[in-house]
Protein backbone atom coordinates (compact mmCIF):
# COMPACT_ATOMS: atom_id res chain seq x y z
CA UNK A 1 0.00 0.00 0.00
CA UNK A 2 1.62 3.53 -0.12
CA UNK A 3 0.39 4.77 3.11
CA UNK A 4 4.06 2.55 4.21
CA UNK A 5 6.43 4.85 2.92
CA UNK A 6 9.87 3.05 2.79
CA UNK A 7 13.33 5.04 3.67
CA UNK A 8 15.81 5.61 1.31
CA UNK A 9 17.49 2.30 2.89
CA UNK A 10 15.00 0.14 2.46
CA UNK A 11 14.68 1.09 -1.35
CA UNK A 12 18.46 0.77 -1.58
CA UNK A 13 18.53 -2.52 -0.12
CA UNK A 14 16.12 -3.89 -3.04
CA UNK A 15 16.97 -4.78 -6.55
CA UNK A 16 14.87 -3.13 -8.91
CA UNK A 17 13.56 -4.06 -12.47
CA UNK A 18 12.56 -0.74 -13.08
CA UNK A 19 12.93 3.03 -11.88
CA UNK A 20 9.73 5.70 -12.93
CA UNK A 21 10.93 9.43 -11.72
CA UNK A 22 7.98 11.44 -11.57
CA UNK A 23 4.83 10.71 -9.59
CA UNK A 24 1.90 12.29 -12.04
CA UNK A 25 -0.35 10.69 -14.12
CA UNK A 26 2.23 9.63 -16.70
CA UNK A 27 4.52 7.95 -13.99
CA UNK A 28 1.53 6.45 -12.24
CA UNK A 29 0.69 5.21 -15.56
CA UNK A 30 4.16 3.68 -16.48
CA UNK A 31 4.04 2.44 -12.83
CA UNK A 32 0.96 0.30 -12.76
CA UNK A 33 1.36 -1.50 -16.64
CA UNK A 34 4.76 -2.61 -15.40
CA UNK A 35 3.39 -4.21 -11.94
CA UNK A 36 0.57 -5.53 -14.17
CA UNK A 37 3.02 -7.31 -16.10
CA UNK A 38 4.62 -8.66 -13.02
CA UNK A 39 7.85 -6.16 -13.43
CA UNK A 40 9.54 -5.21 -9.77
CA UNK A 41 9.10 -1.20 -10.24
CA UNK A 42 9.59 1.59 -7.79
CA UNK A 43 8.41 4.98 -8.58
CA UNK A 44 9.42 8.27 -6.59
CA UNK A 45 8.35 11.78 -6.95
CA UNK A 46 10.25 14.55 -5.54
CA UNK A 47 7.24 16.36 -3.86
CA UNK A 48 3.72 15.06 -3.76
CA UNK A 49 2.30 12.70 -5.62
CA UNK A 50 0.45 14.86 -8.67
CA UNK A 51 2.39 18.10 -7.17
CA UNK A 52 2.94 18.94 -10.85
CA UNK A 53 1.24 19.32 -13.78
CA UNK A 54 -1.30 16.38 -12.76
CA UNK A 55 -2.66 18.46 -10.32
CA UNK A 56 -3.17 21.42 -12.47
CA UNK A 57 -5.31 20.89 -15.50
CA UNK A 58 -8.52 21.34 -16.89
CA UNK A 59 -9.71 18.14 -15.18
CA UNK A 60 -11.37 16.43 -18.94
CA UNK A 61 -10.95 13.81 -19.84
CA UNK A 62 -11.84 14.28 -23.55
CA UNK A 63 -10.35 13.86 -27.15
CA UNK A 64 -10.02 17.11 -27.56
CA UNK A 65 -12.37 19.36 -30.11
CA UNK A 66 -9.20 21.59 -30.69
CA UNK A 67 -7.00 18.37 -31.97
CA UNK A 68 -10.05 16.87 -34.58
CA UNK A 69 -10.18 21.07 -35.66
CA UNK A 70 -6.38 21.09 -36.22
CA UNK A 71 -6.92 17.51 -38.27
CA UNK A 72 -5.36 15.07 -35.51
CA UNK A 73 -7.55 12.65 -36.13
CA UNK A 74 -5.40 9.93 -34.71
CA UNK A 75 -4.83 11.94 -31.28
CA UNK A 76 -8.37 12.33 -31.07
CA UNK A 77 -9.58 8.83 -31.76
CA UNK A 78 -7.33 7.45 -29.01
CA UNK A 79 -8.55 10.19 -26.34
CA UNK A 80 -12.27 9.10 -27.00
CA UNK A 81 -11.74 5.47 -27.02
CA UNK A 82 -9.61 6.18 -23.64
CA UNK A 83 -12.29 8.56 -22.28
CA UNK A 84 -15.20 5.45 -23.22
CA UNK A 85 -12.58 3.18 -21.33
CA UNK A 86 -12.11 5.20 -17.99
CA UNK A 87 -15.89 6.11 -18.53
CA UNK A 88 -17.07 2.90 -17.65
CA UNK A 89 -13.92 1.82 -15.37
CA UNK A 90 -14.38 4.67 -13.05
CA UNK A 91 -17.73 5.63 -13.00
CA UNK A 92 -17.89 8.60 -9.73
CA UNK A 93 -13.97 9.55 -10.96
CA UNK A 94 -14.41 10.13 -14.75
CA UNK A 95 -17.79 11.34 -15.38
CA UNK A 96 -20.19 12.23 -18.84
CA UNK A 97 -20.62 16.12 -18.41
CA UNK A 98 -22.58 17.91 -21.15
CA UNK A 99 -20.68 20.91 -23.01
CA UNK A 100 -22.40 23.83 -24.73
CA UNK A 101 -20.71 25.94 -27.78
CA UNK A 102 -22.61 29.10 -27.89
CA UNK A 103 -23.28 29.99 -31.59
CA UNK A 104 -23.12 33.64 -32.45
CA UNK A 105 -24.39 35.56 -35.21
CA UNK A 106 -21.47 36.14 -37.92
CA UNK A 107 -19.09 34.02 -35.28
CA UNK A 108 -17.23 31.11 -36.86
CA UNK A 109 -17.64 28.26 -35.99
CA UNK A 110 -20.94 28.30 -36.97
CA UNK A 111 -23.93 25.77 -36.37
CA UNK A 112 -23.00 23.68 -39.83
CA UNK A 113 -19.86 23.45 -39.35
CA UNK A 114 -19.61 22.70 -35.43
CA UNK A 115 -22.38 19.87 -36.46
CA UNK A 116 -19.92 18.79 -38.78
CA UNK A 117 -16.91 17.99 -36.95
CA UNK A 118 -19.39 16.79 -33.55
CA UNK A 119 -20.63 14.32 -36.04
CA UNK A 120 -17.10 13.48 -36.66
CA UNK A 121 -16.36 13.53 -32.71
CA UNK A 122 -19.03 11.13 -31.86
CA UNK A 123 -18.24 8.99 -34.54
CA UNK A 124 -15.07 8.35 -33.43
CA UNK A 125 -15.75 7.79 -30.30
CA UNK A 126 -18.66 5.17 -31.13
CA UNK A 127 -21.31 7.97 -29.41
CA UNK A 128 -23.93 9.79 -30.58
CA UNK A 129 -24.17 12.40 -28.20
CA UNK A 130 -24.39 15.94 -29.84
CA UNK A 131 -27.27 18.09 -30.73
CA UNK A 132 -28.41 21.88 -31.64
CA UNK A 133 -30.03 23.85 -28.49
CA UNK A 134 -32.26 26.95 -29.72
CA UNK A 135 -32.05 30.15 -28.26
CA UNK A 136 -34.49 29.63 -25.63
CA UNK A 137 -33.18 26.28 -24.64
CA UNK A 138 -29.14 27.89 -24.00
CA UNK A 139 -31.02 30.72 -22.41
CA UNK A 140 -32.84 28.09 -19.65
CA UNK A 141 -29.52 26.37 -19.17
CA UNK A 142 -27.04 29.35 -18.98
CA UNK A 143 -29.50 31.93 -18.01
CA UNK A 144 -26.19 34.90 -16.89
CA UNK A 145 -24.55 34.53 -20.38
CA UNK A 146 -24.08 37.07 -22.83
CA UNK A 147 -27.32 37.20 -25.40
CA UNK A 148 -25.09 39.55 -28.08
CA UNK A 149 -26.22 37.66 -31.00
CA UNK A 150 -26.83 34.54 -29.41
CA UNK A 151 -28.44 32.29 -32.05
CA UNK A 152 -28.33 28.89 -29.94
CA UNK A 153 -25.66 26.16 -29.29
CA UNK A 154 -24.34 22.73 -29.99
CA UNK A 155 -24.40 20.54 -26.86
CA UNK A 156 -22.28 17.58 -26.82
CA UNK A 157 -20.62 15.19 -24.21
CA UNK A 158 -17.24 14.95 -23.30
CA UNK A 159 -16.06 13.83 -19.37
CA UNK A 160 -14.72 15.18 -15.86
CA UNK A 161 -12.30 14.00 -13.17
CA UNK A 162 -10.18 15.18 -10.20
CA UNK A 163 -7.28 15.01 -11.76
CA UNK A 164 -5.09 14.40 -8.55
CA UNK A 165 -7.73 11.60 -7.51
CA UNK A 166 -7.14 9.69 -11.19
CA UNK A 167 -3.19 9.68 -10.15
CA UNK A 168 -3.89 8.29 -6.75
CA UNK A 169 -6.57 5.68 -7.72
CA UNK A 170 -4.22 4.84 -10.40
CA UNK A 171 -1.12 4.70 -8.03
CA UNK A 172 -3.08 2.84 -5.33
CA UNK A 173 -3.80 0.12 -7.90
CA UNK A 174 0.10 -0.01 -9.50
CA UNK A 175 0.66 -0.53 -5.34
CA UNK A 176 -1.84 -3.45 -4.98
CA UNK A 177 -0.06 -5.20 -8.03
CA UNK A 178 3.01 -4.95 -6.48
CA UNK A 179 4.53 -1.44 -7.52
CA UNK A 180 6.19 0.47 -5.07
CA UNK A 181 5.85 4.13 -4.88
CA UNK A 182 7.72 7.30 -2.38
CA UNK A 183 6.65 10.54 -2.24
CA UNK A 184 9.07 12.96 -1.25
CA UNK A 185 12.07 11.55 -2.46
CA UNK A 186 13.85 13.46 -5.48
CA UNK A 187 16.15 11.83 -8.17
CA UNK A 188 19.54 13.75 -7.83
CA UNK A 189 21.41 12.00 -11.17
CA UNK A 190 21.01 8.84 -13.00
CA UNK A 191 24.26 6.75 -14.38
CA UNK A 192 24.58 3.85 -16.78
CA UNK A 193 27.31 1.43 -16.39
CA UNK A 194 27.26 -1.86 -18.12
CA UNK A 195 24.74 -3.87 -15.29
CA UNK A 196 21.84 -1.38 -15.51
CA UNK A 197 21.41 2.49 -13.54
CA UNK A 198 22.59 3.60 -10.39
CA UNK A 199 20.60 6.27 -9.48
CA UNK A 200 21.09 8.66 -6.33
CA UNK A 201 18.34 9.65 -4.01
CA UNK A 202 17.25 12.44 -1.66
CA UNK A 203 14.89 12.21 0.35
CA UNK A 204 13.02 15.25 1.22
CA UNK A 205 11.27 14.19 4.53
CA UNK A 206 14.57 13.40 6.44
CA UNK A 207 17.38 14.85 4.32
CA UNK A 208 19.07 11.70 3.91
CA UNK A 209 20.80 10.40 0.74
CA UNK A 210 21.01 7.06 -0.75
CA UNK A 211 21.78 5.11 -4.17
CA UNK A 212 19.68 2.44 -5.58
CA UNK A 213 20.48 0.09 -8.59
CA UNK A 214 17.57 -0.44 -11.43
CA UNK A 215 17.86 -2.14 -14.70
CA UNK A 216 16.04 0.23 -16.88
CA UNK A 217 14.97 4.26 -15.98
CA UNK A 218 12.16 5.98 -17.57
CA UNK A 219 11.85 9.79 -16.61
CA UNK A 220 8.61 10.50 -16.19
CA UNK A 221 9.04 14.04 -14.80
CA UNK A 222 6.56 16.45 -17.43
CA UNK A 223 8.08 19.82 -17.66
CA UNK A 224 10.74 19.03 -15.81
CA UNK A 225 11.60 16.18 -18.26
CA UNK A 226 14.69 18.14 -19.67
CA UNK A 227 16.72 17.88 -16.55
CA UNK A 228 17.11 14.21 -16.38
CA UNK A 229 16.71 13.58 -19.88
CA UNK A 230 20.35 13.41 -20.62
CA UNK A 231 19.78 14.72 -23.74
CA UNK A 232 19.12 18.47 -25.80
CA UNK A 233 16.29 20.21 -24.37
CA UNK A 234 12.92 19.14 -26.12
CA UNK A 235 10.04 20.71 -23.43
CA UNK A 236 8.64 23.92 -24.37
CA UNK A 237 7.30 24.83 -20.66
CA UNK A 238 3.49 26.55 -21.17
CA UNK A 239 2.01 27.83 -17.97
CA UNK A 240 -1.92 27.77 -17.73
CA UNK A 241 -4.50 28.50 -15.01
CA UNK A 242 -7.48 28.43 -13.97
CA UNK A 243 -9.60 30.48 -11.52
CA UNK A 244 -12.04 28.90 -8.65
CA UNK A 245 -15.16 30.89 -8.13
CA UNK A 246 -18.21 30.80 -5.60
CA UNK A 247 -21.03 29.49 -7.43
CA UNK A 248 -23.70 31.38 -5.58
CA UNK A 249 -22.09 34.33 -7.52
CA UNK A 250 -21.35 32.07 -10.59
CA UNK A 251 -23.62 29.19 -11.04
CA UNK A 252 -22.41 26.80 -14.33
CA UNK A 253 -24.67 23.57 -14.53
CA UNK A 254 -22.44 22.66 -18.13
CA UNK A 255 -19.14 23.24 -19.56
CA UNK A 256 -19.72 26.53 -21.87
CA UNK A 257 -16.94 27.38 -23.73
CA UNK A 258 -17.01 30.76 -24.48
CA UNK A 259 -14.44 33.14 -26.39
CA UNK A 260 -12.32 35.46 -25.02
CA UNK A 261 -13.30 39.24 -26.15
CA UNK A 262 -9.40 40.30 -26.72
CA UNK A 263 -8.00 37.30 -28.37
CA UNK A 264 -11.03 35.49 -29.42
CA UNK A 265 -9.54 32.24 -27.92
CA UNK A 266 -11.88 29.74 -26.24
CA UNK A 267 -12.06 29.64 -22.78
CA UNK A 268 -14.12 26.44 -20.44
CA UNK A 269 -16.59 27.82 -17.63
CA UNK A 270 -17.64 24.74 -15.73
CA UNK A 271 -19.16 23.35 -12.62
CA UNK A 272 -16.37 21.05 -10.54
CA UNK A 273 -16.91 19.99 -7.42
CA UNK A 274 -19.05 22.41 -5.90
CA UNK A 275 -17.19 25.78 -7.52
CA UNK A 276 -17.33 27.06 -10.71
CA UNK A 277 -14.05 26.88 -12.47
CA UNK A 278 -12.84 29.08 -15.20
CA UNK A 279 -9.53 28.20 -17.38
CA UNK A 280 -7.09 27.97 -19.06
CA UNK A 281 -4.90 30.66 -20.06
CA UNK A 282 -1.67 29.97 -22.14
CA UNK A 283 1.58 31.12 -22.37
CA UNK A 284 5.18 30.88 -21.47
CA UNK A 285 6.60 30.25 -18.12
CA UNK A 286 10.54 30.95 -18.36
CA UNK A 287 10.25 31.13 -14.46
CA UNK A 288 12.30 28.63 -12.32
CA UNK A 289 10.44 25.31 -12.31
CA UNK A 290 11.86 24.45 -8.65
CA UNK A 291 8.96 27.03 -7.78
CA UNK A 292 5.60 25.92 -7.35
CA UNK A 293 3.74 27.56 -10.21
CA UNK A 294 1.19 30.26 -9.79
CA UNK A 295 -1.09 32.28 -11.47
CA UNK A 296 -0.29 36.01 -12.31
CA UNK A 297 -2.30 39.28 -11.63
CA UNK A 298 -2.64 39.60 -15.41
CA UNK A 299 -3.73 35.98 -15.99
CA UNK A 300 -6.62 36.82 -13.19
CA UNK A 301 -7.46 40.34 -14.52
CA UNK A 302 -7.55 37.96 -18.30
CA UNK A 303 -10.23 35.58 -16.66
CA UNK A 304 -12.32 38.02 -15.26
CA UNK A 305 -12.56 40.25 -18.14
CA UNK A 306 -14.02 37.12 -19.77
CA UNK A 307 -15.88 36.33 -17.25
CA UNK A 308 -17.28 39.69 -16.61
CA UNK A 309 -18.06 39.96 -21.04
CA UNK A 310 -20.10 36.88 -20.95
CA UNK A 311 -21.44 36.92 -17.99
CA UNK A 312 -22.33 40.77 -17.85
CA UNK A 313 -24.68 41.39 -14.88
CA UNK A 314 -22.91 38.94 -12.56
CA UNK A 315 -19.68 41.71 -11.31
CA UNK A 316 -17.56 39.16 -10.89
CA UNK A 317 -14.35 40.48 -8.81
CA UNK A 318 -11.35 39.13 -7.13
CA UNK A 319 -12.95 38.75 -3.39
CA UNK A 320 -15.49 36.18 -5.48
CA UNK A 321 -12.72 33.87 -6.53
CA UNK A 322 -11.53 30.96 -4.01
CA UNK A 323 -8.53 30.24 -5.10
CA UNK A 324 -6.23 30.40 -8.37
CA UNK A 325 -4.22 27.37 -9.31
CA UNK A 326 -1.48 27.27 -12.13
CA UNK A 327 -0.27 24.22 -14.09
CA UNK A 328 2.94 23.95 -16.55
CA UNK A 329 2.23 21.98 -19.66
CA UNK A 330 5.04 19.93 -20.84
CA UNK A 331 4.60 20.29 -24.61
CA UNK A 332 7.63 19.17 -26.73
CA UNK A 333 8.65 22.08 -28.66
CA UNK A 334 7.82 22.27 -32.29
CA UNK A 335 11.65 24.62 -32.07
CA UNK A 336 9.55 26.88 -34.95
CA UNK A 337 8.47 29.75 -31.73
CA UNK A 338 4.71 29.53 -32.51
CA UNK A 339 2.06 31.06 -30.72
CA UNK A 340 1.51 28.29 -27.25
CA UNK A 341 -1.63 27.37 -28.71
CA UNK A 342 -0.33 26.49 -32.12
CA UNK A 343 1.52 23.94 -30.74
CA UNK A 344 1.00 19.98 -30.96
CA UNK A 345 0.02 18.52 -27.48
CA UNK A 346 0.89 14.88 -28.48
CA UNK A 347 3.77 13.18 -25.95
CA UNK A 348 7.43 11.94 -26.93
CA UNK A 349 8.99 9.36 -26.30
CA UNK A 350 13.36 9.66 -26.30
CA UNK A 351 15.88 8.07 -25.23
CA UNK A 352 19.51 8.84 -24.24
CA UNK A 353 22.26 6.81 -22.85
CA UNK A 354 19.81 4.12 -21.63
CA UNK A 355 17.19 6.55 -19.73
CA UNK A 356 13.65 6.64 -21.36
CA UNK A 357 12.13 10.03 -21.58
CA UNK A 358 8.16 10.43 -22.10
CA UNK A 359 6.51 13.77 -21.73
CA UNK A 360 3.98 15.83 -23.33
CA UNK A 361 0.53 14.50 -24.03
CA UNK A 362 -2.58 14.50 -21.97
CA UNK A 363 -4.17 13.12 -18.81
CA UNK A 364 -6.62 10.90 -20.85
CA UNK A 365 -4.17 8.77 -22.75
CA UNK A 366 -1.72 7.91 -20.13
CA UNK A 367 -2.40 3.89 -20.25
CA UNK A 368 -1.29 4.20 -24.07
CA UNK A 369 1.86 6.52 -22.94
CA UNK A 370 2.76 4.60 -20.62
CA UNK A 371 3.01 1.59 -22.99
CA UNK A 372 5.03 3.29 -25.33
CA UNK A 373 7.63 3.96 -22.56
CA UNK A 374 7.53 0.68 -21.22
CA UNK A 375 8.53 -0.73 -25.19
CA UNK A 376 11.16 2.11 -25.40
CA UNK A 377 12.56 0.46 -22.27
CA UNK A 378 12.70 -2.94 -23.74
CA UNK A 379 10.96 -4.25 -20.85
CA UNK A 380 7.95 -5.30 -23.56
CA UNK A 381 8.66 -6.41 -26.44
CA UNK A 382 6.08 -4.99 -29.41
CA UNK A 383 3.66 -7.89 -29.54
CA UNK A 384 3.32 -7.13 -26.05
CA UNK A 385 2.56 -3.57 -26.41
CA UNK A 386 0.37 -3.93 -29.27
CA UNK A 387 -1.85 -6.50 -27.32
CA UNK A 388 -1.60 -3.88 -24.73
CA UNK A 389 -2.96 -1.11 -26.58
CA UNK A 390 -5.63 -3.19 -27.78
CA UNK A 391 -6.55 -5.16 -24.39
CA UNK A 392 -10.47 -4.68 -23.51
CA UNK A 393 -9.17 -5.97 -19.81
CA UNK A 394 -9.99 -4.08 -16.64
CA UNK A 395 -7.30 -1.53 -15.64
CA UNK A 396 -8.80 -0.96 -11.88
CA UNK A 397 -10.34 -4.39 -9.43
CA UNK A 398 -11.46 -2.84 -6.47
CA UNK A 399 -9.71 -1.97 -3.65
CA UNK A 400 -10.10 -3.49 -0.28
CA UNK A 401 -11.47 -1.56 2.76
CA UNK A 402 -11.32 1.86 0.67
CA UNK A 403 -14.54 4.00 1.23
CA UNK A 404 -16.85 4.62 -0.85
CA UNK A 405 -15.19 8.31 -1.72
CA UNK A 406 -12.35 6.45 -3.37
CA UNK A 407 -13.97 5.58 -6.27
CA UNK A 408 -16.88 7.89 -6.39
CA UNK A 409 -14.98 11.11 -5.38
CA UNK A 410 -16.80 13.71 -7.58
CA UNK A 411 -19.64 13.15 -5.34
CA UNK A 412 -18.34 12.44 -1.68
CA UNK A 413 -18.38 14.65 0.83
CA UNK A 414 -14.47 15.54 0.83
CA UNK A 415 -14.66 16.23 4.68
CA UNK A 416 -15.84 12.68 5.72
CA UNK A 417 -14.05 10.84 8.51
CA UNK A 418 -14.09 7.70 7.41
CA UNK A 419 -12.43 9.20 3.73
CA UNK A 420 -9.84 11.29 5.76
CA UNK A 421 -9.12 7.90 7.62
CA UNK A 422 -8.04 6.31 4.70
CA UNK A 423 -6.17 9.07 3.61
CA UNK A 424 -4.38 9.19 6.80
CA UNK A 425 -3.53 5.78 6.80
CA UNK A 426 -2.96 4.40 3.08
CA UNK A 427 -2.23 7.72 0.61
CA UNK A 428 1.07 9.11 2.68
CA UNK A 429 -0.19 11.93 3.62
CA UNK A 430 2.89 13.67 4.82
CA UNK A 431 2.36 17.45 4.87
CA UNK A 432 -1.19 19.11 5.44
CA UNK A 433 -0.95 20.81 2.20
CA UNK A 434 -0.84 17.12 0.51
CA UNK A 435 -4.45 16.74 2.44
CA UNK A 436 -5.73 19.80 1.40
CA UNK A 437 -4.60 20.35 -1.92
CA UNK A 438 -4.41 16.79 -3.44
CA UNK A 439 -6.13 14.59 -1.61
CA UNK A 440 -8.76 16.26 -1.28
CA UNK A 441 -9.64 19.75 -2.70
CA UNK A 442 -10.78 21.22 0.27
CA UNK A 443 -8.21 24.29 -0.18
CA UNK A 444 -9.67 24.97 -3.40
CA UNK A 445 -13.47 25.10 -3.17
CA UNK A 446 -14.03 25.71 0.18
CA UNK A 447 -13.65 29.35 1.27
CA UNK A 448 -10.89 30.67 3.52
CA UNK A 449 -8.87 27.71 2.25
CA UNK A 450 -11.05 25.50 3.93
CA UNK A 451 -9.66 26.33 7.70
CA UNK A 452 -13.10 25.17 8.83
CA UNK A 453 -12.91 21.66 8.36
CA UNK A 454 -8.88 21.44 9.38
CA UNK A 455 -10.87 22.57 12.87
CA UNK A 456 -13.22 20.55 13.14
CA UNK A 457 -10.76 17.43 11.50
CA UNK A 458 -7.26 18.49 13.79
CA UNK A 459 -7.82 15.74 16.22
CA UNK A 460 -8.10 13.58 13.93
CA UNK A 461 -4.75 14.73 11.89
CA UNK A 462 -2.86 14.53 14.64
CA UNK A 463 -3.69 11.52 16.31
CA UNK A 464 -3.52 9.97 12.99
CA UNK A 465 -0.14 11.08 12.00
CA UNK A 466 1.29 11.17 15.17
CA UNK A 467 1.54 14.82 15.30
CA UNK A 468 2.11 17.45 18.34
CA UNK A 469 0.71 20.45 18.79
CA UNK A 470 3.84 22.14 17.67
CA UNK A 471 3.88 20.08 14.45
CA UNK A 472 0.28 20.95 13.84
CA UNK A 473 0.99 24.70 14.17
CA UNK A 474 4.34 24.22 11.71
CA UNK A 475 1.92 22.37 9.46
CA UNK A 476 -0.75 24.62 9.67
CA UNK A 477 1.65 27.70 8.71
CA UNK A 478 3.61 25.64 5.93
CA UNK A 479 -0.15 25.44 4.59
CA UNK A 480 -1.69 28.53 4.72
CA UNK A 481 1.86 30.08 3.33
CA UNK A 482 1.81 27.50 0.39
CA UNK A 483 -1.67 28.59 -0.47
CA UNK A 484 -1.24 32.50 0.00
CA UNK A 485 1.97 32.48 -2.18
CA UNK A 486 0.58 29.89 -4.87
CA UNK A 487 -2.97 29.60 -4.76
CA UNK A 488 -4.68 32.39 -3.74
CA UNK A 489 -5.95 35.53 -5.74
CA UNK A 490 -2.85 37.76 -6.66
CA UNK A 491 -3.07 41.50 -5.87
CA UNK A 492 -0.39 43.23 -7.27
CA UNK A 493 0.01 43.79 -11.13
CA UNK A 494 3.33 41.13 -12.02
CA UNK A 495 5.53 42.88 -14.88
CA UNK A 496 5.51 40.07 -16.87
CA UNK A 497 3.49 40.40 -20.37
CA UNK A 498 0.45 38.08 -21.03
CA UNK A 499 0.35 36.36 -24.37
CA UNK A 500 -2.72 34.04 -24.53
CA UNK A 501 -2.23 32.71 -27.47
C1 LIG B 1 -3.53 24.29 -17.72
C2 LIG B 1 -3.52 22.86 -18.20
C3 LIG B 1 -4.71 22.23 -18.54
C4 LIG B 1 -4.71 20.91 -18.98
N1 LIG B 1 -5.89 20.31 -19.22
C5 LIG B 1 -5.93 19.02 -19.59
C6 LIG B 1 -7.18 18.37 -19.73
O1 LIG B 1 -8.24 18.96 -19.47
N2 LIG B 1 -7.18 17.08 -20.13
C7 LIG B 1 -6.03 16.40 -20.39
O2 LIG B 1 -6.11 15.23 -20.78
N3 LIG B 1 -4.82 16.98 -20.22
C8 LIG B 1 -4.74 18.26 -19.81
N4 LIG B 1 -3.55 18.88 -19.60
C9 LIG B 1 -2.32 18.11 -19.80
C10 LIG B 1 -2.04 17.21 -18.61
O3 LIG B 1 -2.36 17.85 -17.40
C11 LIG B 1 -0.57 16.83 -18.61
O4 LIG B 1 -0.23 16.31 -19.87
C12 LIG B 1 -0.26 15.77 -17.56
O5 LIG B 1 -0.76 16.12 -16.30
C13 LIG B 1 1.25 15.56 -17.48
O6 LIG B 1 1.48 14.57 -16.54
P1 LIG B 1 2.96 14.10 -16.23
O7 LIG B 1 2.87 12.99 -15.27
O8 LIG B 1 3.69 13.85 -17.50
O9 LIG B 1 3.65 15.37 -15.57
P2 LIG B 1 3.48 15.93 -14.04
O10 LIG B 1 2.12 15.74 -13.54
O11 LIG B 1 4.05 17.27 -14.03
O12 LIG B 1 4.42 14.92 -13.23
C14 LIG B 1 5.82 15.00 -13.28
C15 LIG B 1 6.32 14.87 -11.84
O13 LIG B 1 7.72 14.66 -11.86
C16 LIG B 1 8.22 15.17 -10.64
N5 LIG B 1 9.67 15.32 -10.72
C17 LIG B 1 10.35 16.25 -11.42
N6 LIG B 1 11.68 16.10 -11.23
C18 LIG B 1 11.83 15.05 -10.38
C19 LIG B 1 12.98 14.42 -9.80
N7 LIG B 1 14.23 14.84 -10.05
N8 LIG B 1 12.78 13.37 -8.96
C20 LIG B 1 11.52 12.93 -8.69
N9 LIG B 1 10.41 13.51 -9.22
C21 LIG B 1 10.56 14.54 -10.06
C22 LIG B 1 7.46 16.48 -10.49
O14 LIG B 1 7.46 16.94 -9.16
C23 LIG B 1 6.08 16.12 -11.01
O15 LIG B 1 5.17 15.83 -9.96
C24 LIG B 1 -3.49 20.20 -19.13
C25 LIG B 1 -2.29 20.82 -18.79
C26 LIG B 1 -2.30 22.14 -18.31
C27 LIG B 1 -1.02 22.80 -17.90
Amino acid sequence: MLGKRQDIHQLAEQQWDLLVIGGGITGAGVMLEAARRGLKVLLVEQRDYAWGTSSRSSKMVHGGLRYIAQGDVKLTRHSLLERERLLKELPGLVERATYLFPLRKGVFPGRWPMKAVLWLYDFLAGIRDHRYLSLDEVKSRAPSLNTDGLTGAMSYTDALTDDCRLVMRTLLEGARLGGVACNYMQVASVKRDDTGFSIDLHDQCDDSRGTLRALQVVNATGAWADRLSGSEARVRPLRGSHLFVDPQRLPASDCLTVMHPDDGRPVFVFPWEGVTCVGTTDLDHPQDMDIEASASSQEVDYLLKLINSQFPGRNINREDVFATIAGVRPVIASGKGVDPSKERRDHAVWGDNGVVTVSGGKLTTFRLIALDALLATGLIDAAEHRKGQKSKAAMYEKLEGAPSAVDHFLHAEQDDEAFFSWLLERESVQHLDDLMLRRTRLGLTRPNAGCAVLKARREQIQKALGWTDERWQDELTRYLHIHERFYGVPMQHSHETLKAG
